[in-house]
């Protein structure tokens, strides 16, 4: 029973963190629209606990159908992430080289994507809500981030991975499809060392804000805060 109340506890908070992060780019002038969708590639990351939030809030039919579209498309050549936004900043502090990674575009186009929109929108992950850009990324073959967006995303990033720690980070697509018939625990997923080319999510080890942008997103890393805290107490 407390395992189903921390559980609820865990996505209500991811909720908000969701609310929040939608609310605070609003203030940036994106040029993203409906079916401009050139980012929903197969190379979207997510922690565990958004699996089991898309889970929890989605019904069997639709579920069953993410199953159809996964089978359908078969893809296996995706972006598998070496370390967590948290792990980065670890590795920073520590002054440690950021590992390589392999990412392409060219490996596919998302599955859950339908003539242009995104089939699970209202409860897709961050890695997917975090790609915007200010000129149409057709136009120039790239996402134009302001700065201080940038910064914004890596804090929300950082806090959801907080969130999780001790849970699971890597390939949306990868995490989806091991989900499928696996029960959730409270953190998600079972832990890393049952499904491959996964990483562990870890707890903050310091904001990477630069300090040009500290004033600016002091408000927005009180917020984050909070929710984490209230999550915490709640937890106990
Ligand atoms: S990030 Fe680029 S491709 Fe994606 S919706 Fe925005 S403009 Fe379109
Ligand atoms: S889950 Fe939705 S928003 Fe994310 S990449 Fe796939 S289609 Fe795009």
């Amino acid at each position: 029973m407390k395992c189903i109340a921390k559980f609820n506890n865990v996505v209500n908070t991811l909720e908000q963190i969701y609310a929040l992060f939608d609310t605070a780019m609003t203030a940036f002038p994106f040029a993203c629209a409906k079916q401009c969708a050139d980012c929903c590639t197969c190379n979207v990351t997510a922690t565990g606990l958004e699996i089991a939030y898309i889970q929890d809030r989605l019904d069997d039919r639709a579920l069953d159908d993410i199953r159809v579209r996964l089978d359908r498309a078969g893809q296996s050549l995706r972006y598998r992430p070496l370390q967590t936004t948290n792990g980065f900043a670890l590795a920073c502090m520590e002054g440690r080289d950021a590992d390589e990674e392999e990412n392409d575009p060219s490996w596919g186009t998302c599955p859950l994507l339908e003539d242009g929109i995104c089939t699970i929108y209202p409860v897709r992950p961050l890695g997917c809500r975090v790609m915007m850009s200010t000129t149409p990324c057709r136009q120039t073959g790239r996402a134009d981030m302001p700065f201080l967006a940038l910064t914004i995303t890596t804090v929300f990033m950082q806090f959801v991975e907080h969130l999780d720690a001790g849970g699971v980070y890597g390939s949306f697509l990868d995490l989806l499809e091991h989900a499928g018939n696996n029960a959730l625990g409270c953190n998600g997923l079972p832990g890393k060392d049952n499904i491959s080319g996964i990483v562990q999510n870890l707890k903050i080890p310091a904001l990477m804000i630069p300090p040009e942008h500290v004033e600016k997103t002091r408000s927005l890393v009180q917020s984050l805060g909070s929710m984490i805290r209230k999550n915490e107490d709640r937890a106990m």
